[in-house]
């Protein structure tokens, strides 16, 4: 081959490939504490997204947030493309209700599909002499950042209460990830948190220092339930902790996987694609994730509009009509 066209010939090479490389799309998606399951969430769906990049140019990241609340701002502002919220904050987002009346209603949120369940979980020091939810008042308590689901969970209870913060002898707001240390180190007597079981944090909990799941049940929690479609009856599985040896009712929410209209179609379509022409495999990255059965994604704990990406997955597979 001539010189020239070994030049042209490169030089179209490169060309080709920068043509690839400007057509990859990044995506991101929050999630919450390293210790969570919706880490875990976040990070599966990359990864099993990331396995396709050669073929949609899709290249997905999925970075430690502050949870919930704080991943459904972060997509109003353009800063994230999805994100894992829970069920009763998708419902309050997108109405512009509880946490979000003063920001407003989020009518572009989309729904993408429903994960696992995620029981408000109480954990107390067995020396902390907390036996009951409402045992919590007066004492040391981790109420978890601002910006997690879980922290608006706990206010929603403090609200039905009527408990201040003053009614803690303290109220922290560590994160969901430093909770576990600061509960076995005696600096909090009970933390809170909203999440998929087995879970990192609870299992440091229960397996550090000697604590226990306490319930929380009785009717103002019926009433919660009874009254609003994104909460439920719950209970962590006695057995699964060290110190819990029965069942614990409590009332949960699902976690949800969220985006909104400025995603594209076609992202949202190969992501939801990545994950259900995968499902045993996402099934197995994760024990929370076991159970989870195709159908009940498509409608557990969905109250945004489904995203047209998912929508026209889900009516390919016959999922939807
Ligand atoms: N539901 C929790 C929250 O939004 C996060 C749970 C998790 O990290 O798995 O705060």
């Amino acid at each position: 081959m001539k010189d020239w066209k070994k030049f042209a010939l490169a030089a179209s090479l490169v060309l080709a490939a920068t043509a690839v490389k400007a057509e990859e799309k990044f995506i991101t998606i929050g999630t919450g504490g390293q210790t969570g399951v919706y880490f875990i969430v976040g990070q599966s769906i990359c990864k099993l997204v990331n396995r396709g990049t050669s073929t949609h140019n899709i290249k997905c990241t999925a970075p430690s947030t502050g949870g919930s609340i704080a991943n459904i701002n972060a997509i109003k502002a353009g800063d994230q493309d999805m994100g894992v919220a829970q069920s009763d904050w998708q419902f309050h987002a997108l109405n512009g209700t509880s946490k979000f009346e003063e920001t407003g209603a989020f009518p572009e949120l989309r729904s993408v599909f429903s994960v696992h369940p995620e029981p408000f979980t109480v954990v107390a020091r067995a020396d902390s002499g907390i036996n009951t939810f409402d045992d919590l008042k007066g004492k040391r308590v981790n109420i978890s950042n601002p910006g997690s689901g879980a922290r608006g969970t706990m206010e929603v209870l403090m609200g039905v209460k009527g408990w201040a913060m003053s009614d803690f002898a303290l109220a922290s707001e560590l994160k969901s990830a430093e909770q576990a240390q600061a509960l076995c180190d005696n600096k909090v007597d009970a933390i809170v948190f909203t999440v998929g079981h087995p879970s990192g944090t609870i299992q440091e909990a229960t397996t550090s220092c000697e604590s226990k799941i306490i319930s929380v049940e009785g009717a103002e929690i019926d009433k919660l339930i009874a009254d609003n479609p994104y909460y439920s009856a719950a209970s962590v599985p006695g057995g699964m902790y060290t110190g819990t040896d029965s069942d614990v009712n409590t009332f949960g929410v699902r976690a949800t996987f969220v985006s909104s209209t400025k995603a594209d179609e076609e992202t949202i379509y190969q992501v939801v694609k990545a994950v259900f022409d995968n499902f045993d495999r996402f099934k197995g990255l994760h024990p929370a994730f076991a159970n989870l059965k195709e159908e009940e994604m498509i409608t557990a704990g969905v109250s945004a509009p489904v995203h047209d990406g998912a929508a026209r997955y889900f009516k390919e597979r016959g999922l939807i009509k």
